[in-house]
């Protein structure tokens, strides 16, 4: 698949060949000022068909804000590219642990960060329902969740190998 990369990407509607390099991507990143999330390095990478790119731990550290996608002077879908980046590097079986974690909790509880106990007492402090309206307070609610994240082989994409 690797050497398939960039056309994975363009069968996906996301055409990467008219990067210039020119870095404002990398430049606006508000991610990749505190990190080591390279957006200009990522995209050259998968034009290249270099497959390290998708075991690469930067690929993560997107936050999805959209602000490169925004500035590219050539309209490439930059955050696009990443995400459909992280599905394929899913495929190959990479994703950080954190992110195999929260995918489990939206398994489980329809939340990647679900209520916990502490949380339903300041609620009833503050006179709420313990449990706001969300798929935690109805079970059959959570079951369509689930049965929906299973059609889409959601589970089977995001359990370790
Ligand atoms: S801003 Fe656009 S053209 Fe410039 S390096 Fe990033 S993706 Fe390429
Ligand atoms: S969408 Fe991701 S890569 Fe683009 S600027 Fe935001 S954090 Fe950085």
């Amino acid at each position: 698949m690797s050497e398939e990369l960039s056309k994975e990407l363009k069968a996906a509607g996301l055409d990467l060949l008219s990067c210039m390099q020119c870095g404002t991507c990398t430049g606006s990143c508000p991610s990749g000022r505190h990190t080591g999330l390279n957006t200009r390095r990522i995209l050259r990478d998968a034009r290249k068909n270099r497959v390290a790119v998708l075991s690469d731990d930067a690929l993560w550290l997107c936050t999805t804000c959209y602000t490169c996608q925004e500035r590219c002077p050539r309209d490439i879908p930059i955050t696009d590219a990443l995400l459909e980046l992280r599905r394929l590097a899913i495929k190959e079986g990479f994703m950080l642990p954190e992110h195999r974690r929260i995918s489990e909790m939206v398994a489980e509880c329809g939340h990647a960060v679900p209520l916990d106990e502490e949380t339903k007492h300041k609620r009833e402090e503050l006179g709420l329902d313990p449990i706001p309206e969300t798929v935690q307070k109805y079970s059959e609610a959570l079951q369509e969740v689930r049965s929906l994240l299973k059609a889409c082989k959601f589970d089977e994409l995001t359990a370790e190998n």
